[in-house]
């Protein structure tokens, strides 16, 4: 059980600890980070996000989407024909064209997103100078921003990230001197009320949500913003926000009991609360959640798991496994390690579980297949061929659909890893 005086101890144990890490390189099994428009369109609701790409990528995001089908979504696909990719027309002409007709239709729209794609890239379609143009055409009317969310060399998460770190720039100064706390990260409205309602119960008012529910409400950033970042994904916009003068605070990313303690203990601690205050806001919602993790520690204690590299979720998600539900690790592969970020996560994992970084699938699925875990975590490419061979699986893109953060969310967290297993468990008897 880790109490608020154990976060301090934790950390410096981690600055001398070294960890042998596995890194490998070859061919991955990872979607791409268009694939994090499905939930940050839900969360921004003024903006829309117009990927620049293929008929691929319109395929994805209506396969990834699918569930939802809305009257008047707020995502679309301008697809690159092959004309415009045989260079014989002028694809700006044409975007400016379809933005044109995009905003008529829809005044709501206060901010749009231009996201780059794999073909976008590859015929290297500029999308900042066209955002800037078309930031221009629309002064004061709508933002205009882009992003990548191509396929090439990133994970899916990486989407996010890359969204996320395009607002920075467009954040105003906090006035000099100014303690403020921001939460980076696209939290289900659920999750990130119970969050902030909890810093409220400990006096700290000043916390503002990257992204805000209305692009309007952008915060404000400088040398007093102190930043918890609720997603362990996220480096290119700590990056941003660190050169808008933030501190990016270290600690456990908020999952679990124990997680969300330590994670709300570190927030709190940097604005000047008490530990006292902070053990007594906590303590009731920290006590439900243990509670409602007994209820699946019986079915998870034990059990091996196996962790392919994909959502870059990885090493929170074994520490909450092995340190809350006392289950057995074996391998945590993840796309990329920011040792920095998760330095806190990554020292609490236990030392028998191998930590890999990057992918060679094959090699993967024959470490995979030897030591046989009871739960396999991977992307759907690996599930079903997995399943087929007897082995039970989660696919990891459900923990980004799903409210995983906090408290109440803890329960509902270890049994997205609870049911596979009774699954298996219904189907074999
Ligand atoms: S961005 Fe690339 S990987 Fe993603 S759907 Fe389009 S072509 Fe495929």
């Amino acid at each position: 059980m880790a109490t608020i005086g154990d976060i301090t101890a934790i950390a410096q144990a981690d600055k001398i600890g070294q960890r042998p890490i596995l890194r490998e390189r070859g061919q991955r099994e990872v979607f791409c980070g268009l694939t994090g428009i499905v939930w940050l369109h839900r969360k921004i609701q003024d903006a829309f996000f117009l990927v620049v790409g293929s008929r691929t990528c319109a395929h994805l995001m209506q396969s990834a989407a699918g569930v939802m089908v809305f009257a008047e979504p707020r995502f679309a696909t301008a697809i690159i024909g092959e004309r415009d990719l045989a260079g014989l027309a002028d694809v700006n002409e044409e975007l400016d064209r379809v933005v044109e007709q995009l905003l008529q239709r829809r005044p709501d729209i206060k901010l749009l997103f231009l996201v780059g794609s794999c073909p976008s890239e590859v015929i290297k379609l500029d999308l900042k100078r066209a955002a800037q143009r078309l930031s221009r055409n629309y002064v004061n009317k709508v933002r205009v921003l882009n992003y990548s969310g191509s396929g090439i060399e990133t994970t899916f998460t990486q989407g996010e990230d890359a969204c996320l770190a395009s607002l920075v720039a467009d954040m105003p100064s906090a006035p000099a001197g100014e303690l403020s706390m921001l939460i980076a990260g696209c939290l289900p409205d659920v999750a990130e009320d119970q969050l902030l309602r909890l810093f409220g119960a400990m006096g700290v008012a000043r916390v503002a949500v990257l992204p805000a529910r209305r692009s309007t409400d952008l915060p404000a950033i400088g040398a007093g913003t102190k930043v918890l970042l609720a997603q362990p994904f996220l480096t290119d916009t700590a990056k941003a926000l660190e050169e808008r003068g933030a501190t990016i605070l270290a600690t456990s990313f908020p999952f679990g009991a124990e997680g969300t303690s330590d994670w709300l203990a570190t927030g709190a601690a940097a604005m000047g609360v008490r530990p006292e205050i902070v053990e007594a806001v906590i303590a009731p919602p920290r006590a439900r959640a243990r509670t409602a993790l007994a209820a699946h520690r019986r079915r998870l204690c034990g059990r091996s798991i196996f962790f392919f590299p994909d959502s870059q979720l990885e090493i929170p998600l074994a520490r909450f496994l092995a340190n809350e539900m006392s289950m057995d690790v074996l391998e945590v592969g993840t796309p990329y390690l920011n040792r920095r970020q998760l330095q806190s996560d990554l020292a609490r994992l236990p030392g028998s579980a191998l930590v890999s970084e990057g992918q060679d699938v094959e090699k993967q699925l024959d470490r995979c297949r030897k030591s046989r875990p009871d739960l396999t975590v991977c992307g759907l490419g690996l599930a079903n061929p997995l399943e087929a061979e007897g082995l039970t699986t989660k696919w990891s893109i459900e923990l980004l659909f799903s409210p995983i953060h906090g408290y109440e969310q803890a329960g509902d967290l270890a049994e997205l890893f609870a049911r596979p297993l009774r699954r298996r468990e219904m189907l074999e008897a």
